[in-house]
């Protein structure tokens, strides 16, 4: 496989840009809920404060001094006797609770002092006492405001100093205010919490949206724009009136099914994403290239770039995934063209080149199908079939004709093979119209089947009126070859008919492919054993091999029309190369028959060759159940 980087690249790109999506809203995260613990803790903290501080100046009356009060010394020792000697007043009423040591960066050591509230005068005491005890203390008035834990709580503490008429401190107003409203504050914090997460998941539902939006339109595999990427551009081009100045095709790899059955999906990856960079290479700015599912790849070239375009994958024209590979195309590809019109819109020119690059699937002879209107409505006719296929099965709009078999020994019915045809609405639609289509869409396996009740059918209603049947052949699809149980369910119908197998054939035309020989050579066997005959339908149209002559124990080959009409055409040795083919077919033990025999001259030189058995408008068209029921009642033919 030939490099893609490019396209990892891009996929690496937006993976990391969704790691960078994700790391972002993770510290988003984070920040948001640093800073709310931090905003809480201060809402907190000044709360208590406010509290603390009013309560504080309230005790203090009229004292207007700084609100906080403590002792200060620059010796640690000092207030350690301190310390210890105030511990000796604690049974005052007025000393209430004796605070830790404090010590602060510059070595002051601090002492907080709570007072009686209640008698706040009383605090004068222990000051002056602090004086007289520390002859070291200095007077000095200290601030302190802290929030402060012990085994009650958290407190926050507040000191207002208590001066007398002339100024001089006589005491401290100690005021704690606990911080132990916590839940009002957990309320406040659960609050913020709640704005934040909300804040925070509509963001990140907003960045998921705008990334998922931004992701959901590319190709994973490929990373080229998607479906609905396409068509939302495609829309804009409409809105601009830039569209007319495209042409779209869109392509799809041949065989691409088969690919990825034989070789696996992974190898089938590879060559979507091979195929992706071929076709991208060439595609000019202001055009689309897309993978619009699939191994469908769509894409917008502009008008005047369109011809180079699509000859570089005409001119790789590969018919086979090796040529292809060799011309530097991955694989096989089929287009369908369509310049777009002034009054189309993005959708339906998808659909427009949906039902064109169909046509070059069905016609298999061109890789590049240009729209034209003919082909179209053919196409759409086609779909319509389509669409109606199940319905009309449901309501019995398919009949079976029967084409006689003359025995030319002695000009007499030797049997007939069922020929279905579609009756809607009034007409009489041939095979050679919806068997393609419906063995394109795998459906016809169920028509073969129905066709095949309806001769069990008819034989079985035949012998009940007391009419000899004679051996019918019906037509199956090489699609069935891919069901193990083919065989058995045809011998399962049969039986559920009461029909014996002699009176019983399937036709079917050989394939090319080694794995349907294979298939087909399993299947024959099969039917040899069940007595249930093996027709190789249309031999010398280029699908048989003379090796599957030998191979597989057909027993009987039919020789097509085609090859009959050379017998008096214009190629030469046209009669030579029939005369010897049956008599080869002869000499390997198969029975022949001829069919599209048209002429008595054509009747009178099989006669010769030895080839007795003949199907032909000469003797009968195919026809209806009634008209053969009068065939078999009178099997004889005019010489
Ligand atoms: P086929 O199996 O080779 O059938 C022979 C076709 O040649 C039939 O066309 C028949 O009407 C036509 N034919 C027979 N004698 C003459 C003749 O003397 N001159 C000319 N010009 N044509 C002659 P028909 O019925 O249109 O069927 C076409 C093909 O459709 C069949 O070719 C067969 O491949 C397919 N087909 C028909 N019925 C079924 C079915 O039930 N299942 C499947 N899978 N295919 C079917
Ligand atoms: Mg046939
Ligand atoms: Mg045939």
């Amino acid at each position: 496989m030939r490099g893609n980087s490019m396209k990892k690249r891009k996929i690496v790109v937006r993976n990391k840009a969704a790691i960078y999506v994700l790391i972002g809203a993770l510290v988003m995260f984070v920040c948001l809920g640093v800073v709310t613990y931090h905003k809480v803790s201060q809402l907190m903290i000044d709360h208590s404060k406010q509290s603390a501080m009013a309560l504080a100046g309230s005790i203090s009356g009229e004292l207007d001094g700084d609100m906080l009060a403590g002792i200060r010394s620059s010796s640690d020792r000092d207030w350690q006797i301190v310390y210890d000697q105030l511990g000796k007043y604690r049974h005052y009423s007025y000393v209430k609770y004796l605070y830790t040591m404090r010590k602060d960066d510059q070595g002051n050591v601090s002492f907080i002092v709570d007072a009686d509230t209640d008698d706040p005068v009383a605090v004068g005491e222990p000051y002056e006492l602090l004086q007289d005890m520390v002859p070291a203390f200095e007077g000095e008035v200290c601030c302190d405001n802290s929030v402060s834990s012990d085994q009650w709580g958290s407190y926050y503490s507040a000191y207002a100093p208590v001066f007398d008429k002339d100024g001089k401190v006589v005491g401290i107003v100690g005021v704690d205010i606990s911080i132990e409203d916590i839940n009002s504050y957990l309320k406040i914090l659960l609050r913020n919490l709640a704005y934040i997460v909300s804040t925070a998941a509509l963001i990140t539902m907003f960045i998921i949206l705008v990334f998922s939006t931004e992701m959901s339109g590319w190709d994973m595999l490929t990373g080229l724009m998607n479906y609905e990427m396409v068509v939302k551009n495609g829309n804009r081009l409409k809105k601009s009136g830039q569209l007319t100045e495209y042409t779209a095709i869109l392509m799809n790899i041949k065989g691409f099914k088969y690919i990825n059955k034989q070789f696996g999906y992974d190898f089938g990856n590879e060559l979507l994403k091979d195929m992706a960079d071929f076709l991208k290479t060439g595609i000019k700015r202001k055009e689309l290239i897309s993978r619009t599912g699939n191994d469908n790849f769509f894409v917008l070239v502009q008008n005047e770039n369109a011809p180079a375009y699509i000859s570089r994958i005409e001119e790789a024209n590969p018919v086979s995934m090796e040529s292809a590979r060799m011309d530097g195309l991955p694989a096989p590809v089929r287009c369908g063209v369509y310049r777009i019109g002034e009054e189309d819109t993005i959708e339906q020119v998808m659909g427009i080149c949906t039902v064109v690059m169909n046509a070059a699937r069905n016609q298999k002879k061109e890789n590049v199908v240009f729209y034209n209107k003919e082909m179209y409505e053919t196409l759409l006719e086609e779909g319509n079939l389509l669409g109606a296929y199940k319905e009309a099965i449901k309501n019995g709009e398919f009949k079976v004709y029967y084409q006689p078999k003359v025995d030319i020994e002695n000009y007499t019915l030797c049997g007939a093979e069922a020929l279905v045809r579609w009756q809607r609405e009034g007409k009489l639609i041939s095979p050679a119209q919806f068997i393609p289509l419906l063995e394109d869409e795998g459906l016809v396996t169920e028509l073969d089947f129905y066709v095949f009740e309806t001769v069990c059918n008819d034989i079985r209603l035949w012998k009940n009126q007391g009419i000899k049947p004679v051996p019918i052949s019906t037509n199956f699809s090489k699609l069935h070859l891919t069901n193990p149980s083919f065989a058995s369910k045809i011998v399962k119908t049969a039986d559920r008919w009461h029909v014996e197998h002699e009176y019983l054939a399937v036709e079917m035309t050989e394939s090319s492919g080694y794995t349907d020989q294979e298939a087909l050579t399993e299947f024959v066997e099969k039917m040899n054993e069940s007595g249930i005959s093996v027709h190789m339908d249309d031999f010398g149209t280029g699908y048989s091999s003379l090796s599957m002559l030998g191979d597989v124990k057909m027993d009987m080959i039919k020789i097509d029309k085609s090859f009959v009409d050379r017998i008096f055409g214009r190629k030469a040795n046209g009669a030579k190369l029939v005369e010897n083919v049956i008599r080869m077919i002869h000499d390997l033990g198969r029975e022949v028959i001829c069919e599209g025999v048209e002429t008595k001259e054509q009747v009178e030189f099989l006669k010769k060759t030895d080839c007795r058995k003949i199907q032909g408008y000469f003797f009968d068209k195919p026809l209806e159940h009634d008209e053969f029921t009068q065939r078999l009642e009178n099997p004889s033919y005019e010489k």
